[in-house]
């Protein structure tokens, strides 16, 4: 490809979900530097500390897969092969396993970091032609509580909101999330709003207290897993209080009248009481919200990743249920994507339990769909594996062989040693990466190096259903190579036909096609319609051109009744509950200037100098009882295994509750600060989720022998 060096490339920030737009130039040399896209509708311009560092992660190619390596027993060293050997070997591997024992026996595990294009092709891969539904992301581990509970409340996996909703609402419920450091330009926008705008209310509703707080009115700073009590507590006061759309609850929701009787089985003294904040508290934040035209509800990993994630999801949308607050101008629940492309895989169906275009997998006629056009073999109603699953499953041998792109598993799946041990116990792994640092490394038969951000083309979409085009700007380095190329040639040489796309760009029509008459419907979007409108949000048609910007403005829901339905669930936790041995919550989450497993962000060393190392954070009141001060090495224990890293005490936590950053593993550090070491196994029953947020440990000085 010749270099422009005097042209400028547009792209989209690949961390977060809030998909900022970005500027990139080449210099002699090739390296690229980055700017904010100040043209873009999401940022303005505007980047955050990880954003305007992503040249670094690009131009520093020092530990960059260049060439396929493979090995032909695990007893072998990895030896530099050709791409042919390559993924012959893997054609020949996957069709043993699956003549020998079917297709369940093979899996795919992916990314929310995959673009489109990519996604789209492994799922029609594993579902249309290899006949499995084992494919599932790391998506499963951010997002697929509030994909559940979306499909229960409003029929469909759809975002209702946009970003410009932010300037429109007068109150931000804001619920297990960290915006300001974690979805740092949508706060920056929320801060300008409430700046200009000092009557807007903003509640927050941590365990934590967190920079996001220091703009709260609110701050319920809850017990851990007490968040549908607390739901239903503000639901019950909302109705006592008539605060209720009793006109949008009649005629566009089903399910008030069992909801009602489930917020009034407490008292709000009992809820208080078991949420840890006060009465007056709960009707401060009630009133608050039933005071609003516009009222907002964001939230993310503290709802989604929980025992009772759905639960957690759906009883906050409720709130924007029972107030009408949903299609309208600055309304409506709004779930913050972690990943900057979960929401295009929710688009393909790339998990387990979904087909392309919110398609349902258990609906035969959607199945029978979905084969004709892919013109495969006949798609299983079969529920695939989800990740956690996946592990088990190479544990106990029912799979034998797994594929992994774009993810780092041994860090950031829950109980990091059971996936160390079920990745070794694995017949065959393939690892699809770019970096030489992912640990899932030593334990692959075949490597495959792929081409990373700005080295490829494709489509991502972000949290408020905006898609953007991400130019390639330069060439992978050595051998490497797109992910959605990698997985055409390896179909090909399965000898599945319908995976020889002339361009990436074709494999995103076949996408929007497959969208037709479905609520996404971007059927008939190209690339240069998305780089007309900047970015397009869906559902687009050529009358809307640059897409719909807010869903349910007077049309109906998704749901067989096309009303919303109010559900009822119950505030029982399922986590695994503190006791004698293991007395304290352990809780995890992220730090403002690293990314996931640190397999990029660790490169960069001005993004090191925020937060240096990993910590357990620890009220100075359990400090004391133990006999713990400030930057002393501790041991924390679960049932699972053990963490060592230095104190944080800070009375920014609750007593009894400690709380570890999720991004450190042998990529900086080492693998004893590995949060997972010790995280629960308990997944959301519905979602699958795991319970990142919740599960007993003892926390001890370290000693030496
Ligand atoms: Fe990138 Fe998210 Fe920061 Fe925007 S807010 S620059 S998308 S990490």
């Amino acid at each position: 490809m010749p270099v422009h060096r005097n042209k400028t490339y547009t792209s989209t920030c690949c961390y977060c979900g809030v998909g900022c737009g970005v500027k990139i130039t080449l210099d002699k040399n090739e390296n690229i530097a980055v700017e904010g896209d100040k043209d873009h509708p999401v940022n303005h311009g505007m980047l955050c500390s990880k954003g305007l560092n992503l040249q670094y992660t690009v131009n520093d190619k020092s530990d960059r897969l260049l060439y396929p390596q493979m090995r032909y027993s695990k007893s072998m060293p990895l030896q530099r092969v050709s791409w042919d050997d390559a993924l012959n070997r893997t054609a020949a591997v996957f069709k043993t396993f699956i003549d020998k024992y079917g297709p369940d026996s093979v899996a795919f595990y992916a990314s929310g970091q995959c673009l489109t294009e990519e996604y789209y092709v492994i799922n029609k891969l594993i579902k249309g032609f290899i006949g499995s539904n084992n494919i599932d992301t790391n998506s499963r581990l951010c997002m697929s509580s509030a994909v559940t509970a979306y499909k229960m409340a409003l029929g469909e996996d759809s975002v209702p909101i946009c970003y410009d909703d932010i300037e429109l609402a007068d109150c931000f419920f804001v619920t297990g999330a960290n915006p300001a450091w974690c979805h740092p330009i949508l706060w920056r926008r929320v801060e300008a709003h409430k700046a200009a705008h000092p009557e807007v209310k903003l509640i927050i509703v941590d365990p934590r207290v967190t920079d996001s707080c220091g703009l709260a009115d609110l701050h319920l700073q809850i017990n851990p897993g007490t968040d549908v009590t607390l739901n239903h507590a503000i639901g019950r006061v909302l109705i006592e209080r008539n605060y209720i759309d009793t006109d949008f609850i009649d005629q566009r929701t089903e399910g008030f009248e069992a909801y009602q009787k489930r917020v009034f089985e407490r008292t709000l003294k009992e809820s208080a009481a078991i949420c840890g904040v006060t009465v007056a508290e709960i009707e401060l934040a009630a009133s608050y919200i039933g005071n609003a035209k516009g009222f907002l509800t964001m939230w993310t990993m503290g709802l989604n990743q929980s025992s009772i994630g759905v639960n957690k999801n759906l009883s906050l949308i409720n709130l924007n249920l029972i107030t009408g607050h949903i299609g309208k101008p600055g309304s409506g629940p709004f779930s913050l994507t972690g990943q900057p492309n979960a929401m295009g895989g929710r688009e393909v169906g790339g998990l387990a339990n979904l087909l392309p275009a919110h398609r349902d997998l258990l609906n035969e006629t959607h199945r029978k769909e979905v084969q004709q056009f892919w013109g495969g073999t006949t798609i299983s109603g079969k529920v695939g594996l989800t990740a956690t699953e996946m592990f088990e499953a190479l544990n106990d041998g029912r799979l034998k062989a797994i594929w992994i792109l774009c993810t780092n598993p041994i860090t950031s799946l829950p109980n990091a040693r059971f996936a160390e041990q079920a990745l070794k116990k694995a017949k065959f792994v393939v690892v699809q990466e770019i970096t030489d640092k992912a640990e899932t490394l030593v334990y692959a038969d075949v490597i495959l190096p792929a081409a990373a951000w700005t080295e490829k083309e494709g489509t991502m979409t972000n949290s408020e259903r905006r898609i953007s085009h991400l130019q390639k700007v330069i060439e992978p380095p050595g051998e490497a190579l797109p992910d959605a190329e990698i997985i055409c040639r390896f179909a090909t040489k399965m000898g599945y036909k319908g995976f020889t796309y002339k361009s990436t760009e074709d494999i995103y029509k076949e996408h929007t096609k497959l969208t037709y008459r479905s609520s996404i419907n971007i059927n008939g979007l190209d690339y240069k319609q998305i780089d007309d409108c900047k970015t397009v949000q869906w559902p687009y048609n050529k009358k809307t051109e640059s897409g719909t910007k807010r869903l349910f403005t007077n049309h109906l829901f998704h749901t067989p009744s096309k009303k919303a339905i109010i559900h009822s669930p119950s505030d029982e936790l399922k986590s695994e509950l503190p006791d004698e041995d293991f007395p304290f919550i352990l809780t995890t989450g992220r730090v403002r200037d690293q990314w996931h497993t640190m397999s990029k962000t660790g490169k960069v060393s001005k993004l090191k100098q925020h937060i240096k190392h990993a910590f357990l954070e620890i009220h100075p009141i359990d400090a004391a009882l133990l006999n713990i001060s400030d930057n002393q090495v501790l041991v924390v224990r679960s049932r699972r295994g053990e963490v060592q890293v230095k104190s944080k005490v800070s009375a920014t936590i609750k007593q009894g509750v400690v709380f570890l950053p999720m991004h450190w593993g042998k990529i900086l550090g080492s693998d004893l600060n590995r949060a997972n070491n010790i995280t629960s196994t308990i997944i959301d029953p519905i979602s699958k989720e795991p319970d990142f947020k919740y599960c007993a440990v003892s926390v001890e000085k370290y000693k030496k022998d």
